[in-house]
């Protein structure tokens, strides 16, 4: 197993504080892994600077070329990748092996392609006697820093459009889950110059907080919790760093009384629970229309109560355990409270999973209100609440009543009414008739607290590069 951070062309172990690796489903330590030093990111930011110099002049078919050698050289270990994946998440092997891996290759399969043909204002003389051009340039040095819901995807989501567009990154994994990084880190320094990607360790509160605060720094990139997401704004405001904040969500779904019963249950068993919820546009807060609520909240907690996990067969599960122990808690101390209220009733679920892994069993939390916290604040469990709402109006203000703005679904075989209902959303995506599907030539972000800037599609490039303007004048 890969320990080691990379820092310019070497592989060094931390120097600091041990933090333990565990596995989810047993919560026996993996190994620990100590986090770095000061002088190791100092390093890391030295590392990164000095490729800028030749990195930010290579042309975008050069960095393409890098790009497609990473997707394939992760591509021809997708099962030893998807192995320390699934040991250090808890992931079901094949859900790695299956849907997470062909989208990573993907993502940089896709920007080695975008960065080559991107898109802009046409040259031409806006003034008489002077031609205008737009350049698109690299912005510097990228710190990085990703949540431990999906590791190695983050960091394809962040990786692939911020070297395509001439940039070196320091990169910090969670500190829950860096061992696919330290897989690729092997491969990145084999692939690409020294220095244009560099990955160091440690928490959020230390390394993380040196990095945010770095004054070489030039760009934040951080996918992770609001609280986060706020903090980095307060250090980049010192020295005006541009952000890149891809926080939480807590996406309302929409189900209209002519829906397809059987393709919203279906949907919502695998877009509510995918992940074991830990899934920042999980479908977890149901609007359901009056006539449809109660078959609904039946059939649902009858496909949900058949969700298999916790298997000894682990290519049989669907989902596994929650990250940590103290996720699993939260999950149990959100529903424990919502249980307490007299309006709300468990219909499947509602309990730890048994043994000593961090497992939650797949809940239905029927009869929610608005006000509810259930409805209210992102769990990040296999939990799902469902509200009943009377009208269109009603439907779309409490969607839209929330602090998130990451992702939401409609689901009715009225066109019109699922195209006006869209519009009404104040999200950064809309599904109609589907969940949670994302594709790379599309962009992922949010509004409000969700944050802001695009993961995947060409949007991405752009974050990730700067507009400039550069005008000649004829003499
Ligand atoms: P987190 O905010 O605790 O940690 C995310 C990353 O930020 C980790 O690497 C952590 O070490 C680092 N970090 C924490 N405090 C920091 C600080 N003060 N300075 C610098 N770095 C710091 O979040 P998490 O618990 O790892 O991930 C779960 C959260 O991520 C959820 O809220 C979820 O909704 C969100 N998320 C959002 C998206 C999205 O696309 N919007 C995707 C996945 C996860």
């Amino acid at each position: 197993m890969d320990t080691q951070m990379l820092i310019g062309s070497k592989f060094e172990k931390g120097t600091e504080t041990d933090e333990p690796i565990l596995n989810p489903k047993t919560g026996a330590t993996i190994l620990n892994l100590p986090e770095a030093s000061q002088a190791q990111i100092e390093a890391a930011v030295a590392a990164a600077k000095q490729a800028f110099v030749s990195w930010s002049r290579t042309t975008p078919a050069q960095r393409s070329g890098y790009l497609l050698k990473i997707a394939d050289r992760i591509e021809a270990e997708a099962r030893e990748f998807a192995t320390l994946e699934a040991l250090n998440c808890g992931k079901p092997i094949n859900a790695v092996l299956n849907d997470e891996i062909p989208a990573i290759v993907d993502c940089y399969r896709f920007f080695a392609g975008a960065v080559r043909s991107m898109p802009g204002v046409v040259a031409g003389e806006y003034l008489p006697g002077h031609t205008s051009m737009v350049r698109r340039d690299a912005i510097g040095i990228v710190a990085s820093i990703a949540p431990w819901n999906y590791p190695l995807m983050m960091m394809a989501w962040k990786l692939a459009p911020a070297i395509a567009g001439g940039n070196t990154v320091v990169f910090k994994p969670s500190e829950q889950t860096p061992l696919t990084t330290l897989k690729l880190a092997r491969i990145l320094a084999d692939v690409l110059p020294e220095g244009v990607v560099n990955v160091v360790l440690g928490r959020g509160d230390s390394v993380g907080n040196t990095l945010i605060n770095h004054p070489k720094v030039n760009m934040i990139s951080i996918t992770g919790d609001v609280a986060t997401g706020k903090k980095v704004l307060q250090a980049a405001a010192k020295s005006v760093k541009r952000t890149h904040l891809e926080l939480g969500g807590k996406a309302p779904v929409i189900v209209f009384d002519d829906a397809d019963l059987g393709a919203v249950v279906n949907g919502l068993r695998a877009f509510g629970y995918y992940n074991a919820g830990q899934d920042c546009t999980a479908a977890c807060r149901i609007y359901a229309g009056k006539k449809i609520y109660d078959k609904l909240v039946a059939d649902l907690s009858s496909a949900v109560s058949t969700i298999k996990y916790n298997l000894s067969d682990d290519t049989e599960n669907e989902i596994g355990p929650l990250i940590s122990r103290r996720q699993r808690d939260r999950v149990s101390s959100f529903v424990e409270r919502a249980s307490e209220l007299k309006h709300i009733e468990i219909t499947t679920g509602g309990k730890p999973g048994e043994g000593t892994g961090f497992y939650y069993q797949p809940t239905v939390v029927a009869g929610a209100l608005q006000e509810d916290e259930i409805v209210r604040r992102e769990v990040f469990g296999p939990v799902v609440s469902i509200t009943r709402f009377t009208d269109v109006d009603e439907a779309v203000n409490w969607a839209n009543d929330s602090d998130y703005g990451l992702a939401s679904s409609v689901w009715t075989k009225d066109v019109s009414r699922a195209m006006a209902t869209a519009a009404r959303l104040q999200y950064g995506c809309t599904w109609i008739n589907t969940h949670f599907m994302l594709t790379n030539e599309m962009p992922h972000g949010g509004l409000k607290q969700s944050g802001y800037g695009k993961d995947m599609s060409l949007y991405a490039l752009e974050d990730y590069t700067a507009v400039r303007h550069v005008m000649v004048a004829h003499g």
